[in-house]
């Protein structure tokens, strides 16, 4: 999606990622002389020659390694955004979360715990059942969380999360979760989308309703204020996801910030005058922002989650989703299909909330798997 934003202001664009078909590949050729990168995010070599084609670097995930970031914003002289010490404190959410704490951000209680069955214990004696054990890195979609519901789940949850270092948050009984995207420029300036609440369905983020609705007042520049307070302790611009907690009594805590474009802002590729990716984009090259305010009334974005390796269910319900009116298709082009892999979403647009679930019905009715 990024790709595509690229290639509409004519910015040419270098990929590194693992094969000659990886999704962003598929929406930009380069001629074979200045060709796109072939290997992991993760491979200091890859980096070093990407880094060498290019003039300013960019992440769209934030498990990369961020010394060789370092080191090629010194030895080839591009520009890293954001900047390499921001991913540095995010890919570890416990240190993100002592950084959010150490600056002013609400965030749930949380401790660092060692990979035992007696650690865990003491952890939900301090903070709790059911406690929320989380893998600090390579954490994404729910895949380093585990909710330990009775002591007798810990041998469990060390199995599950495996040999990542891990940490133990206070459960937040949560009234909704929402969302703002908040983008940088280089000069330090931050600007807000609208609020979304996002509904989550086995940790994964399964719903964005765009703009959240509330009966308080002051939900909307509170949770604005929370997310660009949070980025502002950040450095380097670019586009930043915020995920939030709302309370019952409306307090706002901090999830966790994602420094890139956030699943929870795709709904602005056609709900808002400038999606969270052209912005992106606009931050990181020194181009003038443009508007984050939202150009329909009402929209939501549904993810398209694999429920098996079968990829026809997902052509079939595409297919589906292409007869909704104000319905947006959008497949990631991922080789093959693994149940719970992010495989694409569909954002409907309407002129009211009641007119968008309307519109929403029939695909939650058939989304691959079973219905929602
Ligand atoms: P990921 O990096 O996989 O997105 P998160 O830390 O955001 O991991 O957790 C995924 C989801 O798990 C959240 O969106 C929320 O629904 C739930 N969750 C996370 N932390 C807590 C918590 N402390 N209490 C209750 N639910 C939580
Ligand atoms: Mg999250």
């Amino acid at each position: 999606m990024l790709a595509a934003s690229a290639s509409l202001l004519n910015i040419p664009i270098v990929i590194l990622d693992v094969g000659d078909d990886a999704p962003a590949k598929q929406i930009v050729a380069r001629p074979p002389a200045d060709a796109h990168v072939d290997g992991s995010f993760s491979d200091p070599e890859k980096i070093r020659e990407l880094a060498a084609k290019v003039d300013v670097l960019t992440v769209e995930i934030e498990h990369v390694d961020v010394d060789v970031l370092d080191e090629v914003q010194k030895t080839h002289h591009v520009v890293v955004h954001p900047s390499p010490s921001t991913i540095r404190i995010i890919q570890d959410k416990f240190r993100q979360k002592e950084h959010l704490q150490a600056h002013g951000s609400p965030v749930a209680a949380s401790l660092s715990v060692e990979s035992s069955v007696e650690a865990i214990h003491a952890a939900a004696q301090r903070l709790g059942l059911p406690l929320m054990l989380k893998a600090k890195t390579l954490a994404y979609d729910g895949r380093g969380n585990f909710v330990v519901r009775e002591l007798s789940q810990a041998q469990e949850a060390l199995t599950f999360l495996g040999d990542r270092p891990l940490y133990a948050e206070k459960w937040i009984p949560f009234a909704m979760e929402i969302a703002v995207m908040v983008v940088r420029t280089v000069s330090g300036d931050v600007q807000s989308y609208p609020v979304v609440e996002t509904i989550h369905k086995d940790n994964v983020c399964h719903l964005v309703f765009a703009p959240l609705r509330s009966r308080d007042p002051t939900l909307s520049a509170r949770a604005r204020g929370v997310a660009e307070k949070a980025v502002q302790s950040l450095h380097g611009a670019g586009v930043f996801g915020v995920e939030m907690f709302l309370l019952e009594d409306g307090q706002i805590l901090v999830n966790e910030i994602a420094p890139r474009p956030h699943n929870s802002g795709h709904y602005t590729i056609e709900a808002c005058e400038t999606s969270q990716y052209e912005n992106h984009l606009r931050a990181i090259l020194g181009l003038p922002l443009g508007s984050v305010a939202l150009k329909v009334p009402s929209s939501a974005m549904l993810n398209i989650l694999g429920a098996s390796n079968d990829m026809s269910e997902l052509t079939s319900f595409a297919a589906l989703a292409l007869t909704v009116p104000g319905a947006s298709v959008h497949l990631y082009g991922k080789a093959a299909c693994r149940k719970g892999r992010k495989m694409g979403h569909v954002t409907v647009v309407a002129d009211s909330d009641a007119a968008r679930d309307a519109r929403l019905q029939p695909l939650l009715a058939h989304l691959p798997g079973g219905a929602a």
